[in-house]
């Protein structure tokens, strides 16, 4: 869904396949699968441990005399001698075993989280790059980190408490069964009703949950637009809009929490309600029990104790499985960004005849031919460039140039491989860029794009991302493009602390470094006075003998020793041809 075909809508309403998307998470704990029997095994004996405890201390206190102490197993008609070192031995033991459960349910669940998490990044690496269009910065990192985290604590607490607190009142149940078998008959219909609220609670709590996140997306999203366009609302004196635009994505997501302690509130009325009226019916029948002499009155007293555990147990239980839907409404958001499309299942249309896919040992160069190309940035989009037929010749340097919008910039995105094809080709040396690896094509390519980014660093992290090249390689290229900048000199994020002139140099000193086949420049002297475009060309030329070169320029002057310039208007070729041909047809006021 998209908020006027562009920016995508959140998904709200979806509560679909929960019980799915739960077996999936439990799934990734492949720690506790692994090791299911001695899991199973020890939660058994961690929730069983204190019930006997609790049992052991009432036979204890009837002894008349420590050394004749013993207690009777019931069922096996067998003796058990008891002793205080004994009882502190269970005590201990009960302990460890809680601690080695937390522990194996906590290491197995930080591992699924990792493994989870690794899926997801890479995912959202290898999807179509219009996905950072369509989802606004904010809900990323809601996504990424906050719903992912949220899922690493949350998530994995829930599920180990939810199955113990379940073992538990089981055990709890069998003790009361064994008390007296009007437990039994009546803890079932409790059960019974525990599930049918929880059926009632779960998808309002999910679709609150899923409902929490997106709004809090929207709050990252506001955020981020004060920050980024504070400056902007300043100069007109708005900034108090962006605040309130701000504020208002705040009082929606608390208001949506009030609503989600409503519902969270609702079902503990409920479930506390009929716990409460089960325990003391069973606790009238324990009376009568002892009163008529069928159990002892010490077990009595073990069992009513156990039996007021009972209700503070289900309100717990009400307590786990509530955030557990919720983790499952994260888990579902989660895994919709593991599971994003890679980004070649999208890149062609279903009309389009795409090529068969080619293993080269090495990336084919030569000229680039665009046979009927045909693009747009998305399936619901206009078309970009439509049906557009050019030979770019290997090692010519090429310019394109049109009006603003034309689709120049949208070339460059083409023989990248980053639009949505809907048909015709583009070759390299005769091969189609699309039949390769995508890794591959784009390795053919160095580009200095529009609105260079830089990464945080210094300019040599941004140069040599893997620490490969030498210092006086480096140093040269800077050179190369007239950079006086040193080398270990710091770049803030996004390289805001540089014009955009000096990160266009800095990305053309890339290039340099990485030495491909074809080099792409968007406008790369629109930021540069004449004196460094002049000097940015020299490099060009001199470092980039024999390579192909396709520039994107505005200031025509600049392309007038090029060998070939294509025009294009609204996604069409209109003219191609030698600058001197081309040039005096071109209105003084294009650029
Ligand atoms: P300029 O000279 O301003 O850089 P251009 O010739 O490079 O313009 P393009 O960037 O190729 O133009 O854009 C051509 C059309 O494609 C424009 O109408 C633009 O709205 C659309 N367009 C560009 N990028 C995207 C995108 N990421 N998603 C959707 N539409 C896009
Ligand atoms: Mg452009």
């Amino acid at each position: 869904m998209t908020d006027g075909g562009f920016v995508s809508i959140e998904g709200t309403t979806s509560n679909r396949d929960s019980f799915g998307i739960l077996l999936r998470f439990l799934g990734s704990l492949t720690l506790l699968k692994r090791l299911l029997p001695v899991t199973i095994l020890l939660l058994v004996m961690t929730t069983a441990a204190p019930q006997i405890f609790l049992w052991l201390t009432g036979e204890y206190s009837q002894c008349i005399a420590p050394s004749e102490c013993f207690a009777r197993i019931p069922f096996l008609g067998q003796s058990l001698g008891l002793t205080p070192e004994l009882l502190a031995w269970v005590a201990l033991g009960s302990a460890a075993l809680r601690l080695f459960c937390w522990a194996l349910f906590e290491i197995s669940g930080q591992w699924a989280a990792q493994g989870i998490h690794r899926k997801m990044v890479s995912a959202v690496a290898h999807t179509r790059t219009t996905f950072f269009d369509e989802n606004p910065s904010g809900r990323l990192i809601n996504r990424l980190v906050r719903d992912f985290d949220n899922l690493r604590t949350t998530g994995v607490v829930r599920i180990s408490d939810t199955i113990y607190t379940l073992t538990e009142a089981m055990c709890v149940s069998a003790l009361v069964f064994l008390a007296h078998p009007i437990g039994a008959i009546l803890i079932v219909p409790t059960i019974l009703f525990f599930f049918y609220a929880q059926r009632q609670i779960s998808p309002m709590l999910q679709r609150c949950a899923t409902i929490k996140s997106a709004r809090f997306s929207e709050v990252l999203h506001r955020e981020t637009d004060v920050i980024e366009g504070a400056r902007t609302f300043q100069l007109y004196g708005k900034e108090c809009t962006l605040l309130e635009r701000l504020q208002s994505a705040l009082n929606r997501f608390i208001q949506i929490n009030l609503v989600r302690a409503e519902v969270e509130s609702w079902g503990r009325f409920w479930t506390a309600s009929i716990t409460t009226l089960y325990s003391f019916t069973t606790l009238a029948a324990v009376g009568a029990a002892v009163h008529y002499g069928t159990i002892s009155s010490i077990l009595g007293a073990v069992i009513i104790t156990v039996i007021f555990r009972l209700s503070p147990l289900f309100s717990w239980l009400t307590w786990t499985t509530s955030y557990l839907v919720e983790s499952i409404a994260t888990a579902r958001r989660v895994f919709e960004y593991v599971d994003l499309p890679d980004e070649l299942d999208e890149e062609f249309a279903p009309s389009a005849a795409r090529p068969l896919r080619l293993t080269l040992a090495q990336p084919p160069t030569g000229d680039i031919e665009i046979e009927n190309f045909t693009m747009s940035y998305r399936p619901a989009l206009p078309i970009i460039l439509d049906n557009i037929s050019l030979k770019l010749p290997f090692g010519a340097h090429i310019g394109i140039i049109g009006r603003t919008g034309s689709g120049k910039t949208s070339i460059v995105q083409s023989l990248l491989r980053m639009v949505y094809v809907h048909g015709g080709d583009i070759l390299v040396g005769g091969v189609s860029i699309f039949s390769l690896p995508v890794d591959m094509s784009r390795s053919l390519f160095s580009v200095v794009p529009q609105d260079p980014y830089l990464f945080e660093g210094t300019i040599r992290s941004n140069l040599d991302r893997t620490g490969s090249v030498t210092t006086a390689r480096l140093q040269n290229a800077l050179e190369d493009v007239g950079l006086t900048a040193s080398i270990d000199a710091a770049v803030a994020e996004g390289g805001k602390n540089l014009s955009v002139g000096e990160r266009q140099l800095v990305c053309l000193a890339r290039a340099i470094v990485m030495n491909r086949p074809y080099i792409l420049m968007d406008e790369p002297t629109s930021s540069v006075d004449s004196i460094t475009d002049q000097r940015m060309h020299e490099a060009l030329f001199n470092r980039f003998k024999g390579k192909t070169i396709i520039t994107i320029a505005h200031r025509l002057q600049t392309l007038e020793s090029y060998d070939l310039l294509v025009e294009l208007s609204a996604g069409r070729v209109v003219r191609t041809g030698h600058p001197s041909k081309i040039l005096p047809h071109i209105p003084t006021t294009q650029g």
